[in-house]
């Protein structure tokens, strides 16, 4: 199959409801603009090096999505054009990016990252630190941040209960600060588990390899 026919499949199974993010990660602007060419304008990379390099070289209406650790040094970089992050996980990053946000008079839209693996190699925020920082955001701390959502990784496990745990866990956190704060999107699933997310409640999956092929690091 070509990457665009992975990418109709993947669309079709979707539902209308449910934002993709396609993961660009590791793939070359050529790549990135067969799916673009077919349709999708939303592409998510992890390395602000990588962005900035495809940012220049893709077209501008793309809205590009960060989801992978960002250093608060690094913010600057991206704050011209990033349209949201997803992986904010401190209060200090999201300080970074309002202040950098206000410096480009853009408003950043970000998503809350929040731990829900159970294996400790995943970043991200405990409920706690995340309930302290949405009322922040809720009293006006940072007017050029738009919390939009939050954002969470399962496990990589073989277990489906365990992985749908850890989903409903987050689902059932969204559904419950969703009453005071104005969290729209519920980022969960990836190529391996985005029907289970989606089932779960998920309404943004971040998709890379089942549209682009298996990633190549070595290179
Ligand atoms: C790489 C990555 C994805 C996409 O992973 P696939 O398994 O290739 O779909 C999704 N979310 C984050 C945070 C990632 O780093």
């Amino acid at each position: 199959m070509t990457i665009q026919e992975n990418y109709i499949q993947v669309k079709n199974q979707i539902p209308e409801a449910v934002q993709l993010v396609a993961v660009s990660k590791t793939h070359p602007v050529e790549k990135i603009r067969q799916i673009y060419d077919a349709g999708q304008k939303i592409f998510g990379e992890n390395k602000v090096q990588e962005l900035l390099s495809k940012y220049e070289n893709l077209p501008s209406d793309i809205e590009w999505h960060l989801i992978g650790h960002l250093q608060t040094n690094k913010v600057k970089y991206i704050a011209p054009f990033i349209h949201t992050i997803q992986s904010v996980d401190s209060e200090k990053l999201l300080a970074e990016i309002n202040k950098q946000a206000q410096l480009h008079g853009r408003t950043i839209t970000v998503l809350l990252q929040i731990k829900i693996a159970e294996e400790d190699t995943k970043f991200g925020m405990t409920f706690e630190d995340c309930d302290a920082l949405l009322e922040k955001l809720a009293q006006g701390d940072f007017p050029h941040v738009a919390i939009r959502g939050l954002m969470g990784m399962a496990s990589f496990v073989e277990d489906e209960t365990q992985i749908e745990r850890e989903f409903t866990t987050l689902k059932k956190y969204f559904d419950q600060k969703k009453k005071d704060h104005p969290l729209q999107y519920l980022s969960m699933g990836m190529s391996g588990d985005y029907p289970l997310a989606i089932s779960c409640g998920s309404n943004s999956v971040r998709i890379g390899s089942a549209i682009f092929g298996e990633r190549n690091y070595t290179k």
